[in-house]
């Protein structure tokens, strides 16, 4: 027998037409591409979205088809997600930090007909532009007087594209598995792979992360993601703050410390989100200036693994939480998220790091085990390490046009290409990517946990760890740091502050100081190019 509820089908747009009628005067804030910091708010926003839309229509884009945007997070390019999703059409991030040749492959493998653009990228956007035959119009996010002199053909602004264009444009109609967003993963091995979310993932992945213990956002909140829109949907935020009403403050293009601390303070935010990168650059300018950000009360860290080190500076030092968070795009994108069970949240604080520092539990919505190589389900017991597997209404079933298939096991688990531990309380710990891992006499070395905790140093800027091929052992590790400008430490200093904090045979065989340590376009450590680097690097140990 079947429930007698309606079916009120989940739907994106439905996100911002609740927003407008329920919280339609709350401020959306974005530094503009063009220099200022400008306000609006949801009321506006979704009727610039039916323009958006209309617009679209009008030029002939279909259920289906897929609008590219090459752009910063802004109020224009939430509108433009909004409009595009509306009528059914899909929006697809590219990430303009890849490489233009990347680019080019992602939007033609996507067959992408309109790309919504900052003007930022005009110079990209004119190089590329060539080489995407499939792109009818190309609509700078902009308005007339400030579009750039660039020779890319069918070039069109923004505000010109949507005027005349009905606020009041109804939205299409179609079934909530319906496509809604495209987003390829930055793939450090074959081609890039297109994540296809659909509407119905995307409302249930918002409600999943805006659950208290999740993000936990409040209409009271005012919410900064830094984290752009073209890494993994902003980590669903474009979606959870209009859901809920809080306010929303836009970084566009520049997200150094200085202007980063300039929103952060001037809007009251209350709660962030980013890469642990962008936060070792805040923090940084924090210490550099002197500044405190009175107003913050939570941060959210994620992408990468968040040092301990960085986690006690935050809450100890400025008074601010920090949930750290794991996922990625395959599950659009959270898959736990380190907020504090009763049992723990009375530990003493010491205590309470060891599991900050892990990357959460799964929310309702999230399943995930841990498995052997013959696919064995191991014990959560936060000492066996295995493959990180999930699955959940907001996890792929496939990548688009089937590649990759490899990745998708019976009953939809999804390997994650993570290796992890379960501890007895849920909390997963992330001790690396299954390619990165170092194999030494048959046993796993965790490059993650060595790292963060050589962050601790209080010399060490960042820190990573790669395996080094070894005649005896397979591989041992090298420690490779970048020092904080202008302090010092030497390699014995290094190894005598990992003895005793790490197990004996996990120590690094060596330690090399270098200028940078290289990231990819997602701010991630690129342990490949680091593996390219010290292809060929001897370990003082090999000859042993
Ligand atoms: P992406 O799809 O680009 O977001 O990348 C997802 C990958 O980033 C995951 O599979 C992890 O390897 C890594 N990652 C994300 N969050 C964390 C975290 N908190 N700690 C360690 N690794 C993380």
């Amino acid at each position: 027998m079947l429930g007698l509820m309606q079916d009120w089908p989940l739907l994106v747009h439905k996100i911002i037409d609740h927003a407008a009628l329920y919280h339609g005067g709350r401020e959306v804030v974005s530094r503009s591409v063009e220099g200022p910091i400008v306000r609006t708010d949801y009321r506006a926003i979704a009727a610039r979205a039916r323009k958006v839309a209309h617009a679209l229509d009008r030029l002939g884009i279909r259920l289906g088809d897929r609008v590219a945007t090459l752009a910063w997070n802004t109020a224009r390019h939430i509108e433009a997600w909004y409009g595009i999703a509306g009528i059914g059409a899909i929006y697809h991030t590219l990430n303009p930090r890849l490489f233009p040749d990347q680019l080019v492959y992602i939007a033609n493998h996507a067959g992408d007909k309109v790309l919504f653009f900052d003007a930022t990228f005009a110079g990209l956007v004119e190089a590329l532009a060539p080489r995407l035959p499939g792109i009818e119009l190309f609509v700078c996010l902009t308005d007339a007087a400030h579009l750039p002199k660039a020779n890319i053909p069918n070039l069109v602004a923004y505000e010109e594209f949507i005027a005349g264009a009905d606020d009041h444009f109804a939205w299409k109609e179609f079934d909530e598995h319906t496509a809604c967003g495209l987003c390829y993963t930055s793939g450090t091995t074959g081609n890039p792979k297109g994540v296809l979310y659909s509407h119905r993932s995307n409302v249930l992945h918002a409600f999943i992360a805006g659950q208290a213990d999740a993000m936990g956002l409040r209409a009271v909140d005012c919410v900064l993601p830094v984290v752009p829109m073209f890494h993994a949907n902003a980590w669903a935020m474009a979606f959870v703050a209009p859901m809920i009403g809080a306010k929303l403050v836009l970084p566009g293009a520049r997200l150094d410390g200085d202007s980063l601390c300039e929103l952060l303070t001037g809007e009251k935010v209350t709660m962030t989100a980013a890469v642990p990168t962008v936060w070792l650059a805040l923090l940084h300018y924090l210490e550099k200036t002197g500044k405190t950000l009175p107003d913050m009360k939570r941060v959210l860290i994620g992408g990468a693994a968040a040092p301990r080190a960085m986690i006690e500076t935050f809450e100890k030092k400025y008074g601010i939480a920090v949930v750290h968070a794991w996922g990625m795009t395959e599950m659009s994108p959270l898959g736990t998220l380190g907020t504090l069970k009763p049992a723990i949240a009375e530990l003493p604080y010491e205590r309470q790091l060891d599991y900050k520092v892990k990357q959460g539990h799964p929310p309702f919505g999230v399943e995930m085990k841990i498995v052997d190589d013959d696919d064995r389900e191991l014990p959560r017991d936060g000492r066996a390490f295995g493959r990180l597997k999930v699955r959940g209404p907001a996890v792929a079933k496939a990548y688009f046009r089937g590649e990759g298939e490899g990745a998708f096991g019976p009953d939809d688990w999804f390997d994650t290409g993570d290796v992890a531990t379960i501890d007895a309380d849920g909390y997963m710990t992330i001790t690396d990517r299954a390619k990165d891992v170092i194999k030494s006499g048959g046993e796993w070395i965790s490059t993650i946990e060595i790292e963060n905790i050589a962050v601790g140093h209080p010399a060490i800027a960042e820190a990573a760890v790669i395996g080094i091929a070894h005649p005896k052992w397979d591989e041992r590790p090298l420690l490779v740091v970048v020092l904080k400008p202008g302090l010092h430490a030497t390699r014995e200093e290094m190894l005598a502050y990992l003895s005793g904090r790490i197990a004996r045979w996990w120590m690094p065989d060596d330690v090399v100081f270098v200028d940078a340590i290289p990231h990819t376009a997602t701010g991630k450590i690129q342990k490949m190019a680091l593996r390219e680097r010290f292809g060929q690097y001897r370990l003082p140990t090999a000859a042993a």
